[in-house]
């Protein structure tokens, strides 16, 4: 994570700063607040802004005049009963603004998640910093043999060394050809220097790029409970499991209600629950008689741990 010290400066001034307010405020989110935590090797997350807390979903679940707030234990309920029950809009109320830092290709994943909103760093009008997402060697791993959204093995020895220096190699090479094309402040005085938005289709996927996001705890949540789960590719997972902390600061009883309603927990079909009441009553069941494919069976399986 390349902060300069300008930036480190400008978030710890930041960081100072403190205004009388009527609104609720988190005091384990206010400590976090600003602050770069940081992921993959140059990447960070860091939350600069939010608004709500537990309370403000409680009150408009109840839509009350004032705080809305019970007894811990009452509130704690309702969340979890809101969630139980998909009753999304009170999850809707509280809002937070993350700025990332992070690779373009993992920024394409990213950005299918519409419902948020977003500003990126412009590479029109600005030129991108020098910075490339290098996997550690322990990521670097080949293609899965079963599945082909996933990985295998880590690469090892030679191998290894050879994707790394490519990486490394092309990632460099492909930003010294940005640069010479823009010609900046007029290193060659012979050359005009290409455009800002056309020099930077040359560059490496796995520059880094920045933007704000903004979304909906509703929504926040929903793109965790895709982007945190271990089907996601890990680059992007490391990036949701820092977003998964600042949850749990700023809504922890929001937080453990999403941990045990959505992340823990398991959809079964009709089809899986019958297998599982068949299960239950001590009936042998098989896969080809059960009704369910191969892949459900396996997924099924896997799931109660048999
Ligand atoms: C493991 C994984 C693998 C994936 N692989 C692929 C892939 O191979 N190819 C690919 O293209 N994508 C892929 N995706 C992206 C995926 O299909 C979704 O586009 C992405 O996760 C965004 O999810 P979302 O629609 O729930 O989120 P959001 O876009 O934030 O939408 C949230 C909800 O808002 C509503 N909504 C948003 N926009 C609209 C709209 N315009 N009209 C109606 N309702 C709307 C929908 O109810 C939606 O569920 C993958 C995602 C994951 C997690």
């Amino acid at each position: 994570m390349a902060l300069t010290q300008d930036q480190l400066a400008e978030i710890a001034a930041h960081r100072d700063a403190t205004a009388p307010t009527r609104r609720a405020t988190v005091p384990a989110l206010e400590a976090l607040l600003y602050e770069a935590m940081p992921v993959l090797d140059h990447g960070f997350v860091r939350v600069v802004d939010y608004m709500g807390d537990d309370g403000a979903v409680v009150q408009a679940a109840r839509v009350s005049y004032g705080r809305g707030t019970r007894k811990t234990t009452e509130d704690s309920g309702l969340i979890r009963y809101l969630m139980r029950h998909r009753h999304s809009t009170p999850f809707e109320m509280c809002e937070i603004k993350f700025h990332v830092k992070l690779p373009i290709f993992v920024a394409r994943q990213w950005i299918r998640h519409r419902m948020a909103n977003v500003n990126e760093y412009s590479a029109r009008y600005s030129i991108m910093d020098r910075e490339f997402y290098i996997p550690a060697p322990e990521n670097l791993a080949a293609q899965s043999s079963v599945n082909r959204q996933g990985r295998g093995e880590v690469l090892q020895g030679q191998e290894a060394e050879d994707v790394l220096r490519i990486l490394r190699d092309d990632a460099s090479q492909t930003y010294d050809h940005y640069a010479a094309m823009l010609n900046e402040d007029g290193a060659d005085p012979s050359r005009q220097g290409l455009a800002r938005e056309l020099a930077r289709m040359n560059l490496t996927l796995n520059t880094y790029t920045q933007w704000y996001w903004k979304s909906d705890l509703h929504n926040l949540l929903n793109f965790l409970s895709l982007r945190a789960d271990s089907h996601a590719q890990y680059e992007i997972r490391v990036y949701a499991d820092a977003m998964l902390k600042a949850v749990e600061a700023w809504v922890p009883q929001t937080y453990a209600a999403f941990t045990d309603y959505r992340m823990g927990a398991v959809t079964l079909s009709a089809g899986m629950l019958a297998v599982v009441k068949r299960l239950l009553a001590g009936e042998p069941v098989e896969q080809q008689a059960s009704g369910l494919s191969k892949r459900e069976w396996t997924e099924l399986m896997t799931s109660l741990g048999r």
